[in-house]
């Protein structure tokens, strides 16, 4: 077995490494990949079908600003990212397609604190940076 173990070990010296430095180097993602949701203000009209569909009741639809600065404020969806399955049903039942599913996996999603994993329409809309909201 030892025996086996160094030549197979030869024989890789000269071969480049499988092992894959993450999290310096980022892992390639397939186009179906699902990671943090991303909302298209101007399409959603608050109707909370996304709401209705999820099947871990992650989505709560609440009142945000329409843009930034803006003072009209009207329905979005906010999602607990901590108890989402990233299943795509939300996304797939939009009557207005606007959700669709971003790259993000850990970026603003590894966090202690479970009131950090609300992800608010700002930080679905991309208009905040990810990490906002993080404890100090
Ligand atoms: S994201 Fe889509 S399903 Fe959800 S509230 Fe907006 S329009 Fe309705
Ligand atoms: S991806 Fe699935 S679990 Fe996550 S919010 Fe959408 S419907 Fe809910």
């Amino acid at each position: 077995m030892v025996l086996k173990n160094i030549k197979y070990a030869i024989r890789n010296i000269t071969r480049p490494p499988v092992t894959r430095m993450y999290p310096e180097k980022q892992s390639e993602l397939s186009d179906r990949f699902r990671g943090l949701q991303i909302l298209d203000k101007s399409k959603c009209i608050g109707c909370g079908i996304c709401a209705n569909t999820c099947p871990n009741a992650a989505i709560k639809i609440v009142k945000a600003p329409i843009a930034p600065g803006s003072t009209k404020q009207r329905w979005f969806p906010q999602i607990d990212i901590g108890h989402c399955l990233f299943c795509g049903l939300c996304i797939d039942q939009c009557p207005k397609g606007a959700l669709s599913s971003g790259k993000e996996y850990a970026k603003g999603l590894v966090k202690w604190k479970h009131k950090d994993l609300l992800i608010t329409p700002e930080k679905l809309a991309r208009e905040v940076d990810l990490e906002e909201g993080d404890e100090k």
